[in-house]
């Protein structure tokens, strides 16, 4: 656990008790800090009041001597509305962050550690945790202590303390670095920005300047790396490269680039010195399908690039990434079909990316719709064998099929069992059993984990009744 000792013997208030708030309470109880917090949900409170806190609603909170705020990143700061709490806090002045910022003034502080641990923070619309997760494998495979955590796995608050070789790699949200104006990383990295979240920016220059401030708070002595295949990202680019701030290192898939980081025709190519050097061939790569993980892949290869030397060192661990659960994750075979998970594919947007990296689909889509459906995913319909429609959303997705061929299942079970035994009868060499809903869960689900949790399963259990039928 990190310790933030900023707070110590002073009043902190904790709005929201997911995992980052009861993270946040413990760490600070153990800095030293009196600690109020609140939360609807029952056991959150309990457990903070185990851990020490005075568990109370925001009203009973003694606002005259609270210094700071610690909010969720789940709790509205501007929009739509400033939550009640946000109100509360800054009328009585006190300041208002997250955990990220309590970890920002700790390492900012903190004794003893020299060299100081780098740190590494990703941010960006789509990607963020590919490319978190493979910066962390390929820092651990090249010989750092790797503290993975931020948006993705473990709060900050819950990594380990430095130790020799440690190195901190952060996935950050839009959201965290509202609350995070100190968090200062050595490495900035933004993967990409598409119009996402504006219910909570506001507008699009908003969500972009956001994102952009994570870049802007990177070391001056070190380095961004940015994906400049959009034109948001492109702009940010521009400005940082002409510019006295952090050096700035462009990476392009598609484009050549003079100078930076690209990927083409799968190939990665490092052209940060004087000539191109061919890195590898990510279409080789088993857990990286599609070009959008080679985006990630060439982010994480520019990042790690600042601290390793050992660039087929950084290939290698490329090569063996295995991958993140719910993102175009095999969970089984059966003969021939493969099952595919890709569960966090949550909107169009996401689905296509996985439709895009196969030729022969029998595709699971469904759930609770977001706005547009999947009119967007109509020039792919003609790699869909079939679809197999589940959830609230089955009967729209329906009509948007047209001329492909469609069932309406409702449940995922049904699906899965329909869909691999169309797959494994027909005569398609490599079908492949997709789960990439173009939807939230929440109809029939907690969440993306819970169904593609399920998903494993079903295709596991199929696999199995299969070979007990062969036997
Ligand atoms: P995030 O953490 O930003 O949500 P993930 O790495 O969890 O991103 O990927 C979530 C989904 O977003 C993936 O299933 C894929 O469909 C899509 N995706 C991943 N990387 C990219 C990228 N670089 N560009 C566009 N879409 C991506």
């Amino acid at each position: 656990m990190i310790v933030p000792r900023s707070f110590a013997n002073q009043t902190v208030a904790v709005f929201g008790l997911a995992r980052s708030g009861i993270s946040s309470v413990r760490a600070l109880i153990a800095g030293g800090a009196k600690v109020y917090a609140w939360d609807d949900r029952q056991p959150a409170q309990r457990t903070c009041a185990e851990l020490g806190a005075r568990v109370a609603p925001i009203a009973a909170w003694p606002w005259d001597r609270i210094a700071a705020l610690v909010l969720s990143p789940g709790v509205p700061l501007t929009h739509p509305a400033p939550h009640e709490v946000v109100t509360a806090a800054r009328k009585a002045g006190a300041e208002i962050i997250g955990d990220m910022e309590l970890f920002a003034r700790e390492r900012r502080s903190a004794p003893g550690t020299s060299p100081r641990p780098p740190l590494i923070a990703i941010t960006g619309t789509n990607g963020k945790s590919t490319t978190t997760a493979l910066i962390g494998h390929i820092l651990a495979s090249c010989g750092y202590a790797a503290e993975i955590g931020g948006n993705i796995g473990k709060p900050v608050l819950d990594l380990n303390t430095p130790a020799p070789r440690t190195a901190y790699v952060l996935e950050v949200s839009s959201y965290q670095i509202e609350l995070s104006p100190s968090l200062a990383p050595d490495i900035g990295v933004l993967t990409n920005i598409t119009p996402d979240h504006l219910d909570r920016h506001g507008s699009m220059e908003n969500y972009v300047a956001v994102k952009t401030r994570l870049l802007e708070q990177t070391a001056k002595a070190g380095e961004v790396c940015i994906g400049v295949d959009d034109a948001y990202c492109a702009a940010i680019h521009s400005r940082f490269a002409a510019g006295d701030g952090p050096q700035a290192v462009p990476v392009s898939v598609g484009k050549v680039l003079g100078r930076g980081v690209f990927v083409l025709d799968g190939v990665l190519y490092d052209a940060q010195s004087s000539h191109a050097a061919k890195i590898m061939d990510l279409r080789g790569t088993a857990h990286l399908p599609g070009a959008h993980n080679w985006q990630n892949a060439a982010l994480a290869y520019a990042a790690t690039r600042a601290l390793v030397q050992d660039r087929p060192g950084i290939a290698e661990a490329i090569a063996s990434f295995p991958g993140l659960p719910h993102r175009l994750q095999e969970v089984g075979r059966l003969g021939k079909v493969r099952f595919i998970n890709d569960s966090k594919a949550t909107n169009a947007d996401a689905a296509e990316r996985a439709l895009k990296c196969f030729n022969d689909v029998f595709w699971i889509a469904g759930g609770r719709a977001k706005d547009g459906g999947i009119e967007s995913l109509a020039p792919l319909f003609p790699r869909i064998r079939k679809a197999y429609l589940i959830g609230e959303a089955a009967e729209a997705f329906a009509r948007t099929l047209q001329g492909t061929p469609y069932e309406i299942c409702g449940t995922l079970d049904k699906a899965a069992a329909a869909a691999a035994h169309d797959a494994q009868v027909s005569n398609v060499a490599a079908p492949v059993v997709l789960l990439s809903p173009a939807c939230a869960s929440f109809d029939q689900f907690r969440d993306y984990e819970q169904r593609g949790d399920a998903f494993r399963a079903l295709a596991g259990a199929l696999g199995h009744a299969r070979m007990r039928e062969a036997s």
